[in-house]
């Protein structure tokens, strides 16, 4: 029974492992640091991502956190939101961070057909673009979910597909120092950091960032944005 059990969390965690990989594999494709920049920082850089925004109630917080640091980070945006929300959009722009497509309307993107897939991601783009002033170039598709469908549509789109490599769950409202703890245990140079500024109560997030910023920082990473 031990021995099984045993063997079902070997299991577990392997899969676990080979799924963190794919997700970091995928990510390392994306990052597109100006080669200055991350040499500034001693090629320790870490990017911060914030997804199912924009959000009128949070939005503006972390864009607050984020200035009080001086740090730049990737916005990934849902198209509905921002056509509800616009001036936020633009806001998130004008600061400097980059903003970039999460689909119209967050479905799973494997289920839909190629030209849904299209529509949920140019729709987008022209929610974003008339904010921002720019297209974006990267996709990251809603709860990391891929097929050869949607790789090839998003190829097809000039889209570059970015996951993420470390995740403290922040979405489920571990508490503030659970995702704090969890996102700088799992750190590492070129670190694709998931976190949300929409989708929900995100206060716990809010409230979690200046302690990853100042002790990221205090272990001499900078920050670099995706895409941008
Ligand atoms: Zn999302």
């Amino acid at each position: 029974m031990a021995a099984r059990t045993g063997r079902r969390r070997a299991g577990r965690r392997l899969r676990t492992a080979i799924g963190a990989l794919a997700v970091a594999l995928a990510a390392g494709t994306a990052v597109g640091l100006p080669a200055a920049e991350a040499r500034a920082a001693g090629g320790k850089v870490v990017y911060l991502t914030f997804d199912d925004g924009p959000s009128p109630a949070y939005t503006p917080k972390v864009l607050a956190v984020l200035d009080r640091y001086g740090v730049r980070a990737t916005f990934f945006e849902i198209g509905q939101n921002v056509s509800a929300h616009p001036g936020v959009t633009g806001q998130v722009a004008r600061r400097g961070h980059s903003v970039q497509n999460h689909s119209w309307s967050h479905p799973d993107l494997r289920k839909l057909s190629g030209p849904a897939v299209d529509a949920q991601v140019r729709n987008t783009d022209r929610a974003i673009r008339a904010q921002t002033g720019r297209t974006p170039t990267c996709l990251r598709p809603p709860y990391g979910a891929v097929n050869a469908t949607v790789r090839s549509r998003a190829a097809a789109d000039g889209k570059q597909v970015v996951l993420w490599s470390v995740d403290p769950q922040d979405w489920a409202r571990p508490g503030t120092a659970a995702i704090q703890s969890r996102v700088l245990r799992d750190v590492r140079p070129g670190s694709v950091i998931l976190l949300h500024d929409g989708g929900g109560d995100r206060s716990q997030t809010v409230a979690a960032l200046p302690a990853i910023l100042s002790t990221l920082k205090a272990r001499g990473y900078g920050f670099g944005v995706l895409c941008g």
